[in-house]
């Protein structure tokens, strides 16, 4: 059996914003915790996130946005608090190197399937990325990890197409902001709607698959969308690299939302993506933590999550 890479860095856990932020360090922790309790953990190669690098960034965001970024960050041993859009997405003294480190895991996620040295790979990684555009942070997120991985897939591994999924409740507009006009990379999506970040609903370029599901959605609800929306044109475009935006805010217990998805519909999404994967990209894929803030439920669902992956 080939190895599920799983990708993590203590600095992930160290950017703390304020106590009633629900994005907390606990996160990582559930999903270790879980990992722990089920002995999944041992049959998964761990690795260290590394720091993105600057070039890396600069595929996917504007050089004056990375620039402003790092001239916001307090400095780390400061208690300084900086907040980079209109409230929620703050940065402490540790949070630029976190940011760094969960972009780079995304990087290395596609160096080890590309080089074959792991067939998946997970990266359990904060601040999370999707609502990040080419030059603006917002939702919790600084950096588009996930954008940064695909654009290396593209850039360094010379990838002709790439497909990028992602489950969040929340709709990734700024995975969408950055590929829209990028015909080598397929963006998938369900979420909530109308809720934040309220996008994703007008038609605009080929390479968008957008699937809003109403307030209270369930698990058929979003298997329908995905059989009916996602998988037909996943398979017309045959990816060389599935890249997942896995976010577990829609299930029933987490209170930031109001889909009603279980752990045996994560299970069985990302079974049909690692069947995707395997059919036409050698198996290869990237998962990346996103949202998901109810500590138990977001460690049973990354559980399976990775359950699926291994082959369970
Ligand atoms: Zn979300």
């Amino acid at each position: 059996m080939t190895a599920i890479a799983f990708i993590t860095h203590h600095d992930c856990t160290l950017h703390r914003v304020a106590a009633h932020h629900p994005e907390v360090p606990e996160r990582l922790s559930a999903i270790d915790d879980r990992l722990l309790a089920s002995g999944i953990g041992i049959l998964l190669s761990h690795y260290d996130a590394p720091l993105v690098t600057r070039e890396q960034l600069l595929r996917v965001h504007d050089a004056g946005y990375v620039d402003w970024v790092e001239a916001s960050a307090p400095p780390q041993d400061s208690d300084t608090m900086v907040c980079l859009d209109e409230g929620d997405t703050v940065m402490t003294g540790h949070t630029l190197t976190a940011a760094r480190r969960a972009a780079g895991a995304a990087v290395l996620g596609v160096d080890l399937v590309m080089s074959g040295e792991a067939s998946s790979a997970f990266c359990s990684v904060r601040p999370p990325g999707h609502h990040a555009e080419r030059a603006r942070a917002m939702g919790f997120c600084i950096f588009n990890n996930v954008a940064v991985g695909t654009a290396h897939a593209l850039a360094h591994h010379g990838l002709e197409r790439v497909a990028v999924v992602d489950f969040d409740v929340h709709h990734g507009n700024g995975t969408e902001e950055i590929f829209r006009q990028e015909p080598r990379v397929l963006f998938c999506s369900t979420f909530q709607h109308p809720f934040y970040p309220f996008t994703g609903t007008e038609k605009e370029t080929p390479n968008l698959v957008d699937c809003p599901l109403p307030r209270g959605a369930t698990g058929a609800d979003f298997r329908e969308a995905v059989l009916a929306h996602w998988m037909p044109a996943l398979e017309d475009f045959r990816p060389q690299l599935v890249m997942v935006s896995a976010g577990f805010d829609a299930h029933r217990e987490e209170d930031m939302a109001d889909l009603r998805l279980v752990e045996d519909d994560y299970a069985w999404v990302t079974r049909q993506l690692k069947d995707l994967a395997d059919r036409h990209a050698g198996g290869r894929l990237v998962s990346c933590l996103e949202g998901g803030y109810d500590l138990s439920s977001l460690g049973r669902s990354v559980g399976v999550h990775l359950d699926a992956l291994i082959g369970y």
